[in-house]
């Protein structure tokens, strides 16, 4: 099987030593020339799909992958398929969906979660939107690089579970900031709401797995400067995603558009390169004890 794999920035350069560590014969390309040992470099998008049983792209922005999909679909082979792993927008991917559809190929949206430390350990969640078949295709390839592969239903549905999950998660991490600090303003200690929080209706992701604050639960991006992780950057662009999403529907996310706005603000204020959950430190500045 031959693949091609497009995008290997922080995430598609370890999917791809993943991919080449498993055997697998994998054609890339980036535009920053950029390649793990292994990987077969081709000179353009069009070079590296032409002849390939799968494509894979992993881009920043549904902007890109539109302008990549037009680039590649007229050099890709009839039945064959292609997998975008990138986060985008819900009606970005039903599109190129159809259009590679209508070319006769295969198409699948795949969001991943798990960020660069689990698409290194070949851990990543990878939500799959398309047909029953085109699933099946490419489960092997994504067990490769995954730890867990859910099929989520019809074309752009990968990306609708995407931005559900990481509006909650936005959500929750905020909600999680302020409860540390509340907390600590009343004279309990973080040690101790902790142990309770992790063990009580308010446990989450947030707090028992990625605790905001250094030296509590297990090792986060706290205990290292919050250096990501997944960048707040990253978070304001898939909580802008989900505002996006809801408004095609007509519905108004209360907690999600103000976790939006939060995150907007904390990029504009410079900083958009720390881990998400570095939010606390200005709500520790502004209620010094
Ligand atoms: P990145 O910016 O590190 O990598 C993107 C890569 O795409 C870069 O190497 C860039 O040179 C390349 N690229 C851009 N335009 C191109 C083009 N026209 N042709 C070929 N290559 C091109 O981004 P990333 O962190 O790897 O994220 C990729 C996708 O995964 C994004 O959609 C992001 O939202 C999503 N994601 C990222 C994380 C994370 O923690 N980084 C977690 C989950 C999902």
């Amino acid at each position: 099987m031959k693949i091609g794999f497009i995008g290997l920035g922080n995430m598609g350069y370890p999917m791809v030593e993943n991919l080449i560590e498993a055997g697998k014969e994998v054609h890339a390309f980036d535009v920053s020339g950029n390649y793990p040992d292994g990987a077969i470099s081709c000179s353009s998008a069009g070079d590296v799909s032409k002849e390939k049983d799968i494509v894979i792209t992993m881009l920043p922005s549904g902007a890109i992958v539109s302008d990549v999909a037009n680039e590649i679909i007229p050099f890709m082979d009839e039945g064959s398929l292609f997998a975008d792993c990138s986060t985008i927008e819900v009606d970005t991917a039903i599109r190129v969906s159809k259009i590679a559809q209508s070319n006769g190929l295969d198409f699948i949206d795949a969001p991943v979660s798990g960020g660069s430390l689990g698409a290194k350990a070949g851990t990543l969640t990878f939500m799959v939107g398309g047909e029953e078949t085109a699933f099946h295709r490419i489960k092997p390839l994504l067990e490769i690089m995954g730890g867990k592969i859910i099929h989520c239903g019809h074309s752009g549905s990968g990306q609708v579970a995407k931005i559900c999950n990481n509006m909650i998660l936005g959500s929750t991490i905020i909600a999680t900031c302020e409860a540390y600090v509340l907390a600590k303003k009343l004279n309990l200690d973080h040690e101790v709401l902790f142990e309770v929080v992790s063990q009580s209706s308010g446990y989450s992701w947030a707090n028992n797995v990625y605790c905001p604050l250094p030296g509590i639960g297990p090792h986060s991006p706290a205990d290292n400067d919050y250096k990501p992780g997944f960048s707040a950057a990253l978070m304001l662009k898939d909580l802008l995603l989900s505002q996006k999403a809801s408004e095609t529907v007509g519905f108004n996310t209360e907690m999600g558009a103000q976790a939006t706005d939060y995150y907007r603000k904390f990029c504009e204020e410079g900083n958009g390169d720390m881990d998400f959950s570095s939010v606390i430190l200005p709500m520790l500045e502004k209620q010094p004890e």
